[in-house]
């Protein structure tokens, strides 16, 4: 009986490692990769722009292919994949054509073999125009539903698909511990239980159908690793974070990913303790190969590798940086704009710097990547796809993921909802800007050029008038964020004559990645001198922040009687706004990081017991953990009100498992969701515990009255840290659970 067991396993195992590929294609992978010559296979590690076959180079934005530059590309280097567009998104005809005389050009070559083209569909795809746009990751998170971010997920990976692109360079699991950096908004924020589960989640959605379907695309997971812990929390600055701290808080949501199946990693373009991650066959190699059992291919992020030689400094030749990222385990370079990778990866195979088992086991990962994706069998934009993309149920997809972001952080004498039968006054930069809703990887990089946005894309302004009627509203805004009109007083406090509210939409215009660098979280003064003096009218303010990350606020909030925190929630974020605001909707996102006060007051919610100490003798430094805005805060029209915590046991042992029962009752007069989060405490341990961490929510819709009875089920792995051994364990001890305002104990043996 045991035999047959082990048998059984075995099979199992030897079928999960093949089943990538089907015995056919597993034949024809190896045939392939005996006729390769070595150019043949550099070609396939080299990843290009699509600057590199547009004609006029960088200076083209639409999109035009260079007959001749491609040829150079694919057939004389060989290169095995493309990325990204030059200016902005093409629209859904132009990738399809584009996509097609990239690959009848490859099947021009000799061993005809597909190129594949990546993009970043970061909260939609991207670089389409006309494409659905959902909340950035950080509304997502605010969301706490994990279905949401598994059908947007699913609505991205088909309008890539549809677009006749297969590999999305997506999810980021960069945890969001560091609010200055400026890719804040692409995280899921401070929590690691959120980041692992949303992540993992999204990553299934988008690869689970199989990836030959034509609803799936491969997944690339960004940024292994610590590329969010930057010291000075600028884009691709060193981090410095002790190994203990990576396995806690940056580890999981990779091990997660890779778990459930992400066909490839990308690499953080930043340096851990003065190591470049691109150099680091500890990080590439011995952990995310060998520990987190990662097959899939390793790919650079842009420029990585020469930046070794050139920024890191750690290479003292290009020569030598492409020797030590292969050798270290990078598969595929994202050159991007050259073929220095092609020529200097050559140079060193014949020097034997890089040795051919190198070179041939990451080619293998790469066409492993391309048979899965089915581009040895249709390498072409697929018909079948196109009707997947824009169908009309995606816009009140993108409206119940912006809804379910909103975060009402304030409200004051339940000013709001408000009635509509009130005058207003529409103000700020973003009261009329398309860009601040949506953010980064917006139809262009940096998301900033309304220009590229759906026609029928709505300012709060639009959406707040639809609610009132146009002769309700005032305002003095314009478009254009940074356009001085915006800001003019005089006419601010003209129009609030005339007003019963404020609504004062401010936060961030859109950025990404370095240009979105800041040395200070602090508003611009002219924000807070456009709300201080909207105070000084005697009307009643309500802040609408739409912005990426937390920008204090701690001046103002006293002056304002509501604050909604509605992030870049993309397309419907000012449908969503209004719904709030004037009670069409119930918010009911939670925070998914610590509101700080100011750059002193920087303290994750999972913080060590030392970190709440203050010393009777200085008690004006602060200290504690005391944000303007607590994790997991964010304000209901309705009130939700839970009974004890019942416990399956008080003891759980080994490996057993401990089921937690709350009853949660509306206890309001309104229907709506909420999110129910169970947090423990492990009281002693041998590493400092956290005062609470999150293990686990649930996100129900209740109807006003309505009770609900919710188990939970956790075992001894959710209990678990990482000791001084570096080592995942339980210690057996005291425990407690908190849910909401209910605790009770346990004790782990
Ligand atoms: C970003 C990546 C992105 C790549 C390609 C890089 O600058 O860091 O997240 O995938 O560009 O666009």
């Amino acid at each position: 009986m045991t035999k047959l067991v082990l048998f059984i396993l075995s099979l199992i195992c030897i079928i999960s490692v093949t089943a990538q590929l089907t015995p056919a294609e597993d034949k024809k992978l190896n045939e392939l990769l005996k006729q390769m010559t070595l150019e043949e296979k550099v070609g396939q590690m080299t990843q290009v722009t699509f600057a590199v076959i547009a004609k006029g180079g960088w200076g083209d934005t639409e999109g035009n292919i260079d007959p001749a530059a491609l040829k150079k590309a694919i057939l004389d280097y060989h290169v095995g994949s493309l990325l990204n567009v030059n200016a902005h998104g093409f629209t859904l005809d132009k990738w399809h054509s584009v996509i097609k005389q990239i690959q009848d050009e490859a099947m021009n070559s000799r061993l005809k073999i597909p190129i594949i083209y990546g993009l970043d569909g970061m909260h939609g795809q991207t670089y389409t125009l006309n494409s659905t746009l959902f909340p950035q990751n950080i509304g997502m998170a605010a969301s706490r539903n994990i279905q949401l971010v598994n059908q947007a997920a699913k609505v991205t990976g088909k309008e890539l698909r549809a677009s006749g692109i297969r590999w999305n360079f997506a999810p980021v699991l960069d945890i969001g511990r560091q609010p200055l950096w400026s890719r804040f908004p692409e995280t899921y924020g401070e929590d690691v239980y959120i980041t692992k589960t949303m992540g993992a989640s999204a990553v299934k959605s988008y690869e689970e159908d199989g990836l030959k379907n034509v609803t799936a695309v491969a997944t690339s997971l960004k940024h292994y690793l610590g590329y969010s812990g930057a010291r000075t929390g600028k884009d691709r600055t060193p981090a410095y974070i002790p190994e203990i701290e990576l396995r806690e808080y940056y580890l999981p949501s990779f091990r997660e990913a890779v778990k459930a199946g992400a066909s490839s990693v990308m690499v953080n373009s930043g340096e851990i303790n003065g190591e470049p991650v691109h150099a680091s066959k500890y990080l590439l190699t011995d952990v995310l190969r060998k520990e987190l059992g990662f097959q899939g291919v390793i790919v650079t992020d842009w420029e990585d590798i020469k930046r070794l030689y050139d920024r890191h400094n750690v290479a003292s030749t290009p020569r030598q940086a492409v020797v030590m990222a292969v050798n270290a385990g990078i598969d595929m370079s994202m050159v991007p704009s050259d073929f220095s990778f092609y020529e200097l990866l050559l140079e060193a195979v014949k020097l034997k710097e890089v040795p051919m088992s190198r070179i041939d086991d990451a080619v293998k990962r790469i066409l492993t990547m391309k048979f899965k994706i089915g581009l040895f069998d249709n390498a072409y934009p697929e018909p079948s796809a196109f009707s997947n993309f824009g169908k009309p149920e995606y816009q009140q997809l993108a409206l119940d993921a912006a809804h379910e972001a909103m975060t009402l952080l304030k409200n004051k004498n339940n000013i709001l909802p408000l009635s509509k039968n009130m005058k207003v006054l529409v103000a700020g930069p973003s009261a009329q800007s398309i860009t601040a809703l949506n953010g980064c990887w917006s139809y262009t990089w940096q998301g900033n050029n309304e220009q590229w946005y759906p026609a029928d894309s709505k300012t709060i302004l639009q959406t707040i008038k639809d609610k009132v009627g146009e002769k309700n509203v005032f305002t003095n805004t314009v478009t254009g964020f940074n356009n001085t009109a915006n800001y003019d007083i005089s006419s601010l406090k003209r129009n609030a004559a005339n007003a019963d509210v404020i609504i004062m939409c401010i936060g961030e215009d859109a950025y990404a990645e370095s240009p979105g660098n800041t040395r200070d979280l602090a508003l611009p003064d002219e924000q807070l001198e456009l709300v201080k003096a909207a105070a000084l009218t005697g009307k009643p303010i309500i802040l609408v922040l739409t912005e990426g990350r937390p920008r204090f606020i701690t001046n103002i909030e006293p002056i304002s009687s509501g604050i909604l925190l509605a992030y870049w929630s993309g397309k419907k974020s000012a449908e969503a706004i209004a719904d709030v605001l004037f009670g069409d909707y119930n918010p009911d996102g939670l925070l998914p990081f610590s509101y700080p006060k100011s750059m002193g007051e920087i303290v994750m919610y999972d913080r060590k017991p030392t970190e709440e100490i203050r010393e009777v003798f200085n008690d004006n430094a602060g200290g504690g953990y005391d944000p303007l805005f607590a994790f997991g805060h964010g304000l209901s029209y309705t009130t939700f009100d839970y009974s004890d915590i019942q416990l399956s046991n008080s003891i759980l042992s080994g490996d057993e498992k401990l089921t937690v029962t709350i009853t949660v009752k509306n206890s309001g007069s309104r229907d709506g969701k909420h999110a129910v989060e169970l947090y423990t405490r492990d009281m002693y341990a041998s590493i400092t515990p956290s005062v609470k961490r999150l293990r686990a929510f649930q996100k129900i819709f209740l109807k006003a009255g309505e009770s609900r009875q919710l188990n939970f089920t956790i075992d001894k792995n959710d209990l678990a840290f990482v000791n001084a051994q570096l080592k995942t364990v339980t210690e057996p001890g005291d425990f407690e659970i908190m849910i909401g305002d209910k605790k009770a104990k346990f004790i782990y043996k």
